[in-house]
């Protein structure tokens, strides 16, 4: 049987990040994918925002390791010339009635350390996007916009580099805990048995499932699998925004917002659709909400404009209804197994957090 230091299970933006860290770090690294390519399901399924920080609650997980992973992708990107934009967002109260709202969210905005978030009345938004309906905003200069695939290339990159192997089409179908660490059980074209000293769950929205697949692991530690769709329609035609623009949050997303890419094409979403399997379809019919929800910051977008572009599905570890969970990084001190560390409900802000989140995970793995 073969024996590896460390596997990695997902190709998405966090494995490849971990893979990357542990790899620096001088580890013996294989990354075990289930598709026959990098990043085909959330990595390349979401908003592509680098987000400030302003959202989640203070000293969160996902507070803390967006804050710390933003300027670290920031500085990445510029090294490794991942194309992005430090491009600002705007979020909107349309209503009177959102502004006790707004004064909460820049309140947590500061109390994450995201002070640069300023507040602007009505005419100094409008000087700034004469398009956009509101009573008040939110600007914050912070966040951007990247290509994720680029950035899942340059960790892949850098992974190589050190090192690292990806092995495509190969997925973990079951795993079991003995003295010298964990036995794999490798599926695809080729299965094999590997032994690993280390491995790291970064499957995603199967992360929980891939846990219960590992013989010999508390059960009780494995959070629930919840699936909350999220879809896209792309605008035809240029929007008259040069920012994002956000309303304010809604429950289970941030929602119905426009982003842009780095050629200056609007897109809209993501919704809040829960679901009990991955299937990626756009329904046509929820255009009529799109155009709702769009039209109450930009009251002038026109009829037949919106298409069904893509859909993403957050990786959820509550139930609808209830507050969002935080990132969960469960590590031996967490569930007692040497070696294993598993990443459930890496939802938004999982791609700005990346490189935080893989050293975090780097530092449980040191012995
Ligand atoms: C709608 C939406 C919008 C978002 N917008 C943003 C945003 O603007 N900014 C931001 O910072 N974050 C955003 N996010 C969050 C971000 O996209 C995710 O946190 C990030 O992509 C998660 O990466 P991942 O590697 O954990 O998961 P994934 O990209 O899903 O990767 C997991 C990988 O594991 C593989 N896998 C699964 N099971 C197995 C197995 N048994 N064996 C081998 N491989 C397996 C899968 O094939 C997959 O490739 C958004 C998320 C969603 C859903």
């Amino acid at each position: 049987m073969d024996s590896v230091d460390s596997v990695v299970v997902g190709a998405g933006l966090i494995g490849l990040a971990v893979a990357r860290a542990l790899a620096i770090a001088g580890r013996e690294v294989v990354i075990l994918e289930a598709e026959t390519a990098i990043g085909t399901h959330t990595s390349s399924r979401n908003s592509e925002v680098i987000h400030a920080g302003l959202y989640y609650p203070r000293d969160s997980r996902k507070a803390l390791s967006c804050v710390r992973g933003r300027e670290m992708l920031y500085a990445y990107c510029a090294e490794r010339r991942v194309p992005h934009r430090r491009c600002g967002k705007l979020i909107v109260a349309t209503h009177e009635r959102q502004i006790d709202e707004l004064r909460a969210l820049q309140r947590k905005a500061h109390a994450n350390g995201v002070t640069d978030v300023a507040w602007l009345d009505r005419a100094a938004v409008v000087a700034m996007e004469p398009a956009l309906h509101c009573v008040a905003a939110l600007h914050s200069p912070s966040t951007g916009i990247i290509d994720s695939h680029a950035l899942m290339l340059a960790y892949l990159g850098d992974a190589e580099r050190a090192g690292a192997m990806l092995a495509l089409g190969s997925p973990l179908r079951a795993a079991r805990i003995d003295a010298d660490g964990l036995v794999l059980d490798v599926g695809g074209e080729e299965p094999a048995q590997i032994r690993a000293r280390r491995l790291v769950n970064c499957a995603g929205l199967t992360a929980p499932s891939v846990a219960r697949r590992i013989a010999g692991f508390p059960g009780a530690r494995v959070p629930p699998e919840r699936y909350a769709k999220g879809n896209y329609y792309a605008l035809q035609g240029r929007a008259p925004f040069s920012r994002l623009v956000y309303p304010v949050p809604e429950p289970g997303g941030l929602g119905v917002h426009l982003t842009l890419d780095l050629a200056g094409q609007a897109r809209f979403g993501p919704d809040v659709e829960w679901v009990d399997r991955i299937d990626y379809s756009v329904d046509p019919a929820r255009a009529a909400r799109f155009y709702a929800a769009i039209r109450a910051y930009w009251p002038q977008l026109r009829d037949d404009t919106l298409a069904p572009a893509y859909a993403g599905i957050r990786p959820k570890i509550s139930n609808a209804g209830e507050p969002a969970a935080d990132f969960v990084i469960q590590g031996p001190a967490q569930h007692g197994i040497a070696g294993l560390v598993n990443l459930f409900g890496i939802e938004s802000p999982g791609l700005t957090a990346s490189l935080a989140l893989a050293d975090d995970v780097a530092d449980l793995l040191q012995t």
